[in-house]
C-alpha cells in the first residue's frame, strides 16, 4: 500500500505534518511526499519541514515559472510523469492552491484514487483562482475530507455522496490538530502592549493596486491607535515595493509555525485574508477581521467571532472598531475535535 502526498505551499506543509505522522504511527501505508516547489524558499518551505520534523520530500519538482497558468501546466505534466512511474494508487491533496489543481489533474489522468482534504469549501467567487481550484479538486476526487459540517452539507447539496462519488467524510480540521499538538515558541514576544496580528496576501487584495493601497492606508491609520504587526508574505512584500506604498505599521519576515502560533495567541485582534490564520484566530479565541467580501470560512463570521470587510480604507477601519463589541460563541466542535488526522487514518485503513 502506498500513498503520495502532493504539497507545495506553506499551509499544506502544516497539514501534511500532522497527517504524515499519524499515518506513519499507525503504519497504514508507505508514504511519499511530492513537493511541487510552489513555495520553495527557506522561510516559506524549509523552515516548516525543519520545525515540524517532516522528512525531506521524496520528490522535489522545480518548476521555474512565476506565471500561475504556466506553473499549473508544467507542474501537472511533471506530477503526471512521477505518478505514472510510482503508481502509488492513492494521492492526497490539500486545500485550494495551484499545486492542488495540478495534482488533481495529474492524479485523474493517471488513474490514481484522489483524496481531497479541505473539501467542500466554496465562496461562490469564480474570479478567485482558489475557487476554481476547489471546484476542480472536489470534482476529480473520489474521497472528500471535510473540516466542517457546513463543508459537508455544501458537497451533499452539489450531489456528492449521491449522484457523484461516495459520501463526503466529516473529519474536522487538520489545522486544529496542528494548533493543539504543535507547541508555540513561548520565547517569541513581538510586542508587549496589546497589538493586532495581521497577514495579507490574497491575489485580489494585493494585485489590484487600489485595494492594496486602501488596506495599507487603513493599517497605517490603525497603527496610530494600536500596534499593527504584519509578517509579510513575499508576494505582498514584492507588491508593496512595486507600488512604492509608504508603510508606518510594523513588518517582519514570514514566521515559522511555532512563532506564528505565539504571535496570534498574544495578539488582541487579528486582521487577515488567510483561510488558515482566520481559523487559528478562532482556535485562539481572538476576534478577527477577514478582509474578504466572501469569506472562505463563513462559519466563523456566523459564530460571531469575526467580521468581514471589503478592501476599502473606511470599511476596514469601521469594521475594526466593531470587533471589540463582538460577543462570540466559540463552538468547540465547529472545526472538529483536533483528531482530524485520526479520522482520516480510520478512513484510509478501511479503504486502502
Ligand atoms: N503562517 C506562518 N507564518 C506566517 C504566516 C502564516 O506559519 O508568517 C501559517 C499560519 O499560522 C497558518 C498558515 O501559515 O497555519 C496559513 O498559511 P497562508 O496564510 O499562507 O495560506 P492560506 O491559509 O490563506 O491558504
Amino acid at each position: 500500500k502506498q500513498i503520495i502526498h502532493i504539497v507545495g505551499n506553506r499551509p499544506q506543509f502544516i497539514k501534511l505534518a500532522v497527517l504524515y505522522k499519524a499515518i506513519a504511527a499507525r503504519k497504514i501505508a508507505r508514504q511519499l511526499i511530492l513537493h511541487t516547489g510552489q513555495h520553495h524558499s527557506q522561510e516559506m518551505s524549509g523552515v516548516f519541514f525543519n520545525d515540524l520534523a517532516l522528512p525531506a520530500p521524496d520528490i522535489q519538482l522545480q518548476v521555474e515559472n512565476t506565471d500561475p497558468d504556466l506553473f499549473i501546466a508544467h507542474t501537472t505534466r511533471q506530477i503526471q510523469q512521477c505518478l505514472a512511474q510510482e503508481k502509488p494508487g492513492t494521492v492526497i491533496i490539500y486545500g485550494d492552491t495551484n499545486t492542488t489543481h495540478a495534482a488533481a489533474i495529474a492524479a485523474a489522468r493517471t488513474g490514481q484514487l484522489l483524496h481531497h482534504f479541505e473539501a467542500g469549501v466554496r465562496t461562490g467567487d469564480l474570479k478567485a483562482p482558489e475557487e476554481i481550484n476547489r471546484l476542480l479538486a472536489d470534482r476529480l476526487s473520489s474521497v472528500h475530507y471535510c473540516c466542517t459540517m457546513h463543508n459537508l452539507q455544501t458537497l451533499k447539496a452539489e450531489g456528492f455522496g449521491t449522484a457523484i462519488t461516495a459520501s463526503p467524510v466529516f473529519t474536522g480540521d487538520l489545522m486544529l490538530d496542528a494548533y493543539l499538538k504543535i507547541p508555540e515558541d513561548v520565547s517569541f514576544r513581538p510586542e508587549t502592549a496589546p497589538y493586532v496580528a495581521c497577514t495579507i496576501h490574497r491575489a485580489e487584495n494585493i494585485l489590484v493596486k487600489k485595494n492594496l493601497e486602501a488596506i495599507i492606508n487603513a493599517l497605517n491609520d490603525l497603527h496610530r491607535q494600536i500596534p499593527v504587526i504584519v509578517p509579510l508574505h513575499p508576494h505582498t512584500q514584492k507588491r508593496i515595493a512595486e507600488t512604492g506604498a509608504t508603510i508606518s505599521f510594523r513588518v517582519m519576515p514570514p514566521l515559522g509555525y511555532p512563532q506564528m502560533k505565539a504571535f496570534i495567541k498574544q495578539a488582541s485582534f487579528v486582521i487577515t485574508d488567510s483561510g488558515g490564520v482566520s481559523r487559528e484566530a478562532y482556535f485562539a479565541e481572538k476576534p478577527s477581521l477577514v478582509v474578504m467580501e466572501r469569506p472562505v470560512w463563513p462559519e466563523i463570521i456566523r459564530s460571531g467571532a469575526g467580521l468581514t470587510c471589503a478592501p476599502d480604507r473606511d470599511a476596514l477601519l469601521q469594521a475594526f472598531m466593531r470587533l471589540a463589541q463582538l460577543t462570540p460563541g466559540y463552538e468547540a466542535a465547529l472545526f472538529g475535535y483536533g483528531n482530524a488526522a485520526q479520522h482520516i487514518c480510520d478512513h484510509l485503513s478501511d479503504s486502502l
